[in-house]
């Protein structure tokens, strides 16, 4: 499958791309199967009554990742890209006191999120540790339709049926016609070397298959600007986030604070290091809050990026719009290699797989804008991801808050640090990108399920929430 820039970075709400997006996604396909799926429907049949059961991760921390709240908009209608993040409450408490939902193009249906939605921790599906069992049932509830889907990470939803096909593959197969079907980081640099082209120019001609002419540029803008809104709203929130840990943002106040040593012209040698922080931060504290977010390459990981393009923006004389979108189609390139090769998600593979992805995307994105040659990008990305192995998923409360909000800062200081070391050196190095990527995917293997965004190991236990 060609995973576009477009499939890496996708405009939607937070708190978690695969136990938020996901699910609101599969809520969508389940309607779209009502209508239009190929199912055996009796004579004089009629849809009455829905309902949806969470298994695994989404039903271990589903209710700290608003994973049914999410279901409930999916299955009004509403898709992550275009729901107003200000209606969302309303619309959830609507269903909720009418315990019915009224898709566009459907008829009313029975759902009472109180029994309809089902978190069972005790049943897991078999294909993937974010299941959902989607169930339509007529008026004498008789069940007529059955769908289950997997939230595979990043927002990606995949059916069951799908998800048995992507495993029996071989080789994730490349899309016909696209000039560069690079599936991993040595057949990358070697396409780069027989081309004479960096990655982001590799990665744009395979785009442009898609998006012709200005369109690719256009949507490439349009995914910097809602990054870019996404760290401006963090900046400016304050107060306590939801979901009962009683954390406050912090990103506000330090803004300020590192403004005013700014006008001052104070000295500040960590001055890189705290930009960067309180980009990240200001994005994942608004992720915590379901505001509008950029998967990158999930919501839990969405503050690095942002906050190195950020900084070099601001801290890199010849930074412009043409170094943004290279850096964003640099940055997918590596993300499309990891998911390929191991994957994203903090269900299969832990925060390695979420914080560890994007950092290395960032060090390949700054790397590469900063000059580096397509080995100085890969040599980047690999140590980024190197020192991010291991990384459990452990979300206190089941919220995307701690440690995900400072981890994202890290994430991102670890990246320009990556970057700047990769640029010092002439892009040889000891340990492969691929062979870093392969690693993660063996820790994950081996990593206890605790570990795996199901709030049961970690600091989730090891702290008292208050
Ligand atoms: S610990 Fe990492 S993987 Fe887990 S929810 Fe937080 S950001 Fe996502």
């Amino acid at each position: 499958m060609f995973l576009s820039v477009f499939d890496v970075f996708k405009i939607g709400v937070g708190p978690s791309s695969s136990h938020t997006m996901g699910p609101m996604v599969a809520a969508n396909r389940f309607l779209d199967d009502i209508l239009n799926g190929d199912w055996p429907r009796p004579v004089g049949y009629s849809v009455s009554h829905l309902q949806v059961s969470l298994h695994g991760s989404l039903a271990f921390t589903g209710i700290g990742h608003g994973t049914g709240r999410a279901v409930v908009l999916g299955l009004v209608g509403l898709l992550p890209d275009t729901v107003d993040p200000d209606t969302m409450d309303a619309t959830v408490l609507q269903v909720e006191t009418t315990k019915t939902v009224s898709p566009a193009g459907h008829p009313d249906y029975q759902f009472d999120p109180e029994t309809d939605l089902v978190f069972d921790r005790n049943q897991p599906l078999p294909g993937h540790a974010n299941g959902m069992a989607f169930n339509a049932f007529d008026r004498d509830d008789r069940l007529l339709l059955r769908r289950i889907y997997y939230s595979i990470g990043g927002g990606f939803v995949v059916s069951d049926l799908e998800l048995e096909a992507l495993q029996k593959a071989q080789e994730p197969a490349v899309e016909a016609g696209v000039p560069f079907p690079f599936h991993n980081a040595a057949e990358m640099l070697e396409m780069a070397g027989r081309s004479g082209l960096s990655v982001a120019a590799m990665k744009r001609a395979n785009e442009e298959k898609h998006f012709p002419g200005a369109e690719l540029d256009r949507r490439l803008d349009e995914i910097w600007t809602a990054m870019s809104g996404c760290i401006d709203r963090g900046l400016s929130g304050d107060g306590v986030m939801p979901g009962g840990l009683n954390v406050r943002r912090r990103a506000r106040s330090i803004h300020d604070r590192l403004q005013d040593e700014w006008k001052q012209n104070k000295s500040n040698p960590l001055l890189a290091n705290d930009w960067l922080s309180v980009y990240a931060m200001a994005v994942n504290e608004e992720n915590a809050g379901g505001g509008r977010i950029v998967t990158a390459p999930t919501n839990g990981a969405a503050g690095v990026i942002p906050a190195t393009i950020r900084y070099y923006a601001q801290f890199h004389d010849g930074a412009d719009t043409d170094g943004i979108r290279d850096f964003l189609l640099t940055a997918a390139a590596i993300g499309g290699i990891i998911k390929h090769n191991a994957s994203i998600s903090g269900a299969e593979v832990g925060c390695q797989g979420e914080v560890g992805s994007a950092s290395a995307m960032a060090a390949a994105g700054l790397a590469a804008v900063l000059g580096g040659t397509p080995e100085q990008v890969e040599n980047a990305a690999e140590i980024a991801l190197e020192h991010h192995l291991g990384m459990t998923c452990d979300p206190v409360g089941g919220l995307v808050q701690v440690p995900c909000i400072e981890r994202n800062a890290l994430g991102a200081v670890k990246a320009v640090t990556a970057a700047s070391l990769a640029l010092k050196g002439d892009g040889k190095h000891f340990v492969p990108l691929d062979a870093c990527i392969e690693t993660m995917r063996q820790t994950g293997l081996d990593m206890n399920e605790r570990y795996k965004e199901t709030s049961e190991g970690g600091l989730a236990v090891n702290v008292v929430e208050c």
